[in-house]
């Protein structure tokens, strides 16, 4: 069963029917999926939804495939939780964890993408998936195509994190690291998708790809007991995320499924050294100038963001507004989640927290409302960010004299001095 009737232009609403497309002829808009809500409103439930499977599987009437899903069973439904630490520290009353660093298969929300998008790659028929990627869509194509048996060509940046890497060699798929930075390996790809009939989970692809990041939001709005936050902080590389959790939100209101009015406002969350989103709402600009990456997030390094307008423009309609952080604050936002909250997340994750704490200093954020932290990935795929900010390992002789000496020594001291 499905609930899919085509694909949309976004710009002129065009439509078109359901195959590997993702640009309007007539105006080059780009698409998305068009569906029957009518049909879905009548066999959709909280109560279904909650009996679904302990995956983002459970909104499946909400995502473009037409038959039963076949890649990334276990994708999605992620931990959420409330920070009481973190929230302490930031001065706040009421914090949640969207934690995807914890995903399953490959530690990123990417998953949530990839299982969509190959989901639909198979239904198409198609044997070979391939992407451009900052890193983490990288990891997550390699390992579903390996677990799907799709041949997998993945088209990188060279000068990506050492684990982003070797997370996507151990899956054995063609690498290809290119010498240039991600809009130039975009710029690249979509030629060679032109090329041969591959899926190109990002490129070909991306109208279903897409909409498997609503699933973030549909999970934070049914963890949350049915309704949104007042604040969600989300990281932007192309600007897609965000505008899919807005989409989730009202869809969720549209079909009934909310205990009250969406209220959220939704903020994003870019490093300074590549900001075109952030720095757009920040100006209050038409238009979203291309920029040259200089970042330590590398994962959110795009400087010509494909869905930036969409982003920008779901900002203004919440009512939410963006911030810029330093590589410095970045760190800091890494160390200070995983210090209160036992989470370690990549250099994502301390771009959302460093945004969050701007965004309090500023009044944009008021102690007394509810707040989600997006964390998007695993910080073990970026340690080389942190490698120099996280201190050293006391070293000792495999003696107790030594122990007493080198640890307790200056641990008493330590303790003295406070
Ligand atoms: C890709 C990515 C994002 C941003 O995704 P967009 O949808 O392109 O804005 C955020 N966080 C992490 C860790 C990512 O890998
Ligand atoms: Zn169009």
């Amino acid at each position: 069963m499905s609930y899919v009737k085509g694909l949309k232009c976004r710009e002129c609403g065009r439509l078109y029917p359901k195959e590997a497309i993702y640009v309007c002829e007539y105006c080059f808009g780009s698409l998305e999926a068009d569906y029957d809500y009518d049909n879905i409103r009548k066999n959709i439930s909280r109560e279904k939804i909650a009996k679904g499977p302990r995956s983002l599987w459970r909104y499946r009437d909400l995502l473009p495939i037409d038959g039963e899903p076949t890649v990334g069973l276990s994708s999605g439904f992620t931990p959420f939780f409330r920070a009481k630490n973190l929230a302490k520290k930031l001065g706040l009353d009421e914090l949640y964890i969207k934690d995807d660093a914890a995903s399953h298969l490959t530690w990123s929300f990417k998953d949530r993408v990839v299982s969509v998008a190959l989901s639909k790659a198979r239904e198409f028929g198609f044997d070979t998936v391939a992407c451009a990627s900052t890193g983490n869509l990288a990891n997550s194509v390699a390992a579903h195509a390996a677990q799907a048996g799709f041949k997998c060509f993945i088209f990188i940046p060279s000068d990506l994190e050492v684990a982003k890497i070797i997370g996507t060699l151990v899956y054995a798929p063609k690498l290809v690291a290119v010498k240039g930075n991600y809009d130039d390996v975009n710029r690249l790809c979509a030629e060679i998708a032109a090329r041969y009939k591959w899926a190109f989970v990002n490129i070909n692809i991306r109208p279903y790809y897409a909409e498997g990041s609503k699933t973030f939001g549909f999970e934070i709005a049914e963890q949350l007991g049915w309704k949104t936050p007042d604040h969600v902080v989300i990281p932007a590389a192309s600007g897609s995320l965000l505008t899919k959790i807005w989409k989730s939100f009202q869809e969720f209101e549209k079909l009934g499924l909310l205990n009250e009015k969406v209220k959220s406002k939704l903020h994003c969350a870019q490093p300074l050294g590549c900001s075109p989103i952030a720095r757009a709402i920040l100006e209050k600009s038409e238009v979203i100038r291309p920029e040259k990456p200089n970042t330590i997030a590398k994962s959110l390094a795009i400087g010509n963001p494909a869905d930036g307008y969409y982003a920008r423009d779901a900002v203004f309609q919440s009512g939410g507004w963006a911030a810029q952080v330093t590589d410095n604050e970045v760190i800091e936002g890494i160390k200070l989640l995983a210090e209160t909250e036992g989470v370690f997340t990549e250099t994502a994750g301390g771009v959302t927290l460093a945004a969050a704490q701007k965004l309090i200093q500023q009044g944009k954020i008021k102690r007394n409302e509810s707040v989600v932290l997006a964390i998007t990935g695993n910080g073990l795929k970026t340690q080389e960010a942190i490698q120099k900010s996280v201190g050293e390992p006391t070293v000792i002789e495999p003696n107790v004299s030594s122990f007493e000496e080198r640890v307790m020594g200056s641990y008493n001291k330590a303790k003295v001095k406070t």
